[in-house]
């Protein structure tokens, strides 16, 4: 891991009139989402800020990882999700289970803290409640958004993308281009749901008014990356827009793990010549068929390239009495000595390692922000949300992975793995994800964009 490049700010110095400052945190409890919130407390507490980090029952942070904050729990009251359809339901569902204890929470926070120490509230985006609550309190706001700056700017768009007929999605205007969002085309617009109305119609207006009525947007992006969405979203907010990532290069976050890494991966990983491994991981969400589990599976072995699997507790879908989590008979057999299985990953490291040579991907952001940040190029699998955006970035717009889409193939898999692990193709995408690695560098160290951005941001948050 690279060490922190930039912020080296003295603690201390968030202070106001002799007292030091207080943000106020509130992430999504969904690990791609915990975990730039996380960065982002890192880089604030580095600043000097005192960090109170409320939070939901569901995916509760351990305090004990964390003795420099402090937490408050709010509860939810709603049911964990089991389908991806509820997930977006369960998202909208969150933020209004929470809105009234967390008034009374943030009510106590603030008199006990001293009104003027606290310098604002930072929340996910997705949690409109939470952002009207602490207006209520007349406590500022700040928006984390935890996605792609392209994908920012296509929420903004929801509606024109209606209005012209993007959306919903008819089968043949498929690969149509977006002429407004370039290089998206309609089939890799955000969709969530048959018509792509509904649930995420209002998941997409409530995180957009979220980011118009803060009083300034964070995202988890860089400008060597970004730099014409980011001044299309400049262009198209009134509120200022901080560009302060990669965040985990700024302070790493394995400490918000809702699951147990298995780091005895990184020890087998040093075993291998350099750029010989593949990583694959489909995040903390994608849930794939048992079917689709048995062609990656014999994909993989019939790659005959060195890897390590993240087979995740209850990443089968399914009914629950049909989910066969486990392995295809005879895989373990057909990969021995060359592949290792474990149910989480210290992805950073991982990524970090130079026995790693590409990652297959759902392409969740952080996952590709990753990947990109340590030159590892991509296969990527998208499954829903922002991960067919993000796969139209790596493919077409940066050219450091290939989309394995559609019908999940042994055959298909095992060419895709070639083609990135052996063949010239994976070798250029692996030099162009090397040029990205050293911008991002660059970004993060003194004077880089995101190093100034984080200044920035700290300047307007000491201004609220
Ligand atoms: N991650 C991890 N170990 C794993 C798989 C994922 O630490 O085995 C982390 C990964 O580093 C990333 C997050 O989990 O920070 C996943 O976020 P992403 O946006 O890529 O996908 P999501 O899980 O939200 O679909």
């Amino acid at each position: 891991m690279t060490p922190p490049a930039a912020p080296t700010m003295a603690a201390g110095d968030a202070v106001h009139v002799g007292r030091r400052r207080h943000v106020l945190l509130f992430p999504l409890p969904y690990q791609g989402h915990i975990n730039p919130m996380f960065r982002l407390a890192g880089l604030l507490h580095a600043r000097g800020f005192a960090v109170t980090v409320f939070h939901t029952q569901l995916n509760a942070p351990d305090p004990a990882r964390h003795p420099e904050y402090r937490f408050v729990p709010v509860p939810n009251g709603s049911p964990v999700p089991v389908a991806i359809e509820d997930v977006v339901a369960h998202i909208l569902e969150l933020g209004r289970a929470c809105e009234a204890a967390f008034r009374d929470r943030l009510a106590s926070v603030l008199e006990e803290y001293s009104r003027d120490t606290v310098a604002c509230l930072v929340a996910d985006a997705h949690l409109l409640p939470i952002f009207e609550a602490a207006a209520r309190l007349s406590v500022p706001t700040l928006a984390l958004r935890t996605g792609s700056a392209a994908c920012c700017a296509c929420f903004l768009a929801y509606p024109m993308l209606f209005q012209k007929g993007y959306l919903p999605v008819q089968e043949s205007q498929r690969d149509m281009p977006v002429l407004e969002l370039p290089p998206y085309r309609v089939r890799d617009l955000l969709v969530i749901g048959e018509d792509g109305g509904g649930l995420a119609r209002e998941l997409i207006t409530r995180a957009t008014a979220a980011v118009k009525t803060s009083s300034g947007l964070i995202l988890n992006t860089f400008d060597a990356l970004e730099r014409r969405e980011l001044e299309g979203l400049r262009r198209d907010l009134a509120v200022p827009v901080f560009d302060i990532g990669p965040l985990h290069k700024f302070s790493p976050a394995g400490d918000s793990s809702l699951l147990l890494p298995d780091r005895s991966c990184l020890e087998w990983l040093d075993a291998w010549p350099p750029e010989s491994v593949l990583y694959v991981s489909f995040g903390s969400v994608a849930c794939m068929s048992a079917r689709d589990l048995v062609e990656t599976a014999w994909g993989i072995a019939g790659s005959g390239v060195p890897f390590l699997w993240v087979v995740r507790p209850g990443m089968v879908s399914g009914p629950a009495d049909h989910r066969q989590q486990q392995l295809p008979e005879g895989f373990g057999a057909a990969t021995h000595g060359r592949g290792m299985v474990v149910t989480w990953a210290p992805q950073e490291d991982v990524l970090g390692h130079r026995a790693v040579g590409g990652f297959w991907t759902h392409a969740g952001w952080n996952s590709t922000v990753e990947s990109i940040c340590d030159g590892v190029p991509m296969l990527c699998s998208p499954y829903f949300g922002d991960q067919m955006g993000n796969t139209r970035y790596v493919e077409h717009a940066w050219r450091v992975g290939i989309e394995v889409g559609g019908n999940i193939e042994r055959g298909s898999v095992e060419a895709a793995i070639f083609r990135l692990m052996t063949h010239e193709d994976g070798a250029q995408m692996r030099t162009r994800a090397g040029e990205l690695k050293k911008a991002a560098a660059e970004c993060t160290a003194e004077g880089g964009s995101s190093c100034l951005a984080v200044d920035k941001l700290f300047t307007h948050m000491m201004s609220l």
